[in-house]
């Protein structure tokens, strides 16, 4: 059961120095073609650590996985490399923050975009690089016979963002994987990268998985969200739902120290106080506690010592409840 991607109590340690860390305590989601998930946290929330584990991109020697990771009913984690190297690229592709360490400075882009199609399709060189231009073009390259050849420093950061965008989609893959794709780009480009994301979803049917720690990029270009904060999931719905009644505290911190979606200019927008935990020791119950203002309106010990569950569906994991946490979005840690 599950969607095209099926994630199921997903945990992911690290050893390191000072001890075990938990960058992913138990996440679960689905994923279907042709659909957009954001997923959004800080740094540090697990969200990137995710992905890297479903790529199997993570280091086998000091990294534990536990859990399921089904795509298309295969499951990933165990899968060797050679399959996952299959996998990458063909069936599933990786959209990177930075082009330029993805993007080698010695070689044409052209030939970095035709490597992958080669490799997975047998393709001859000539057939690859008729491929690249083709991409180049559809990505929104001017000129793309012409730039095919040039350099990575010979383009702009926008235009290599898009080369990123070609390179990961020539072999079509099913499942795109776009982790902070337009954090370095100014706000007109970043815009333009997220139409043409969505053009192409359009275009290729894949489901896209759009990592950011800015709400403002999923509100338009996500269908469903999933809030992550200390390694688990927190909250989850469709866009509009997370974002027009959200239920979890820290979700409304995201919300309300953003000057895009806070509301009105006039709005003062408020930092949520207090720095995310140590992951070598996550805090016990509720993982947002020591943060929260509303662990009062709950009452008790609770949200120190019980770990709230995130229901399957919309919901968040907050012993708030929904309810209560509408009546105190609205009026403040005093309306109930
Ligand atoms: Fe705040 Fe308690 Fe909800 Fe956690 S469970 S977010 S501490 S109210
Ligand atoms: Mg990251």
């Amino acid at each position: 059961a599950g969607g095209y991607l099926s994630v199921r109590d997903l945990r992911v340690r690290f050893a390191t120095e000072d001890g075990t860390v938990r960058a992913v305590d138990g996440l679960s989601f689905d994923l279907e073609r042709g659909r957009t998930l954001g997923i959004v946290g800080e740094s540090g929330s697990g969200k990137s650590v995710t992905n890297l584990t479903v790529l199997g991109l993570h280091d086998p020697r000091t990294t534990t996985v536990e859990g399921r990771i089904l795509l298309d009913g295969q499951e990933l984690i165990g899968a060797g490399e050679r399959a996952l190297e299959r996998l990458r690229g063909n069936k599933m592709a990786m959209i990177f923050q930075d082009p330029l360490t993805a993007l080698s400075p010695y070689y044409t882009v052209g030939r970095q975009i035709a490597e992958p199609y080669r490799k997975h399709t047998g393709a001859t060189k000539r057939a690859a690089r008729q491929r690249a231009i083709e991409m180049l073009a559809k990505v929104g390259i001017p000129h793309a016979r012409r730039r095919v050849d040039d350099y990575p420093h010979q383009f702009s950061g926008g235009m290599r963002q898009r080369a990123m965008i070609a390179m990961a989609l020539i072999c079509d893959p099913d499942l795109l994987i776009a982790d902070e794709p337009t954090t370095a780009l100014d706000v007109t480009v970043q815009a333009q990268i997220l139409d043409l994301l969505g053009d192409l979803q359009q275009e290729f049917g894949s489901a896209i998985i759009l990592i950011t720690h800015d709400l403002g990029v999923v509100a338009n270009a996500a269908d469903d969200l999933l809030v992550m904060y200390a390694g688990r999931a927190v909250e989850r719905g469709t866009v509009r739902e997370v974002l027009s009644a959200p239920q979890h505290p820290y979700t409304w911190g995201l919300l309300d120290s953003m000057p895009t979606l806070a509301g009105s200019v006039d709005t003062p927008l408020t930092p949520i106080p207090g720095a995310p935990p140590s992951l070598l020791a996550p805090p016990s119950g509720c993982p947002f506690h020591p943060r929260c203002a509303y662990a009062a309106v709950v009452g008790g010990d609770r949200c120190a010592t019980e770990r709230p569950a995130l229901p399957p569906g919309r919901g968040a994991a907050c012993h708030l409840g929904a309810e209560r946490a509408g009546a105190v979005r609205r009026g403040g840690p005093d309306a109930v």
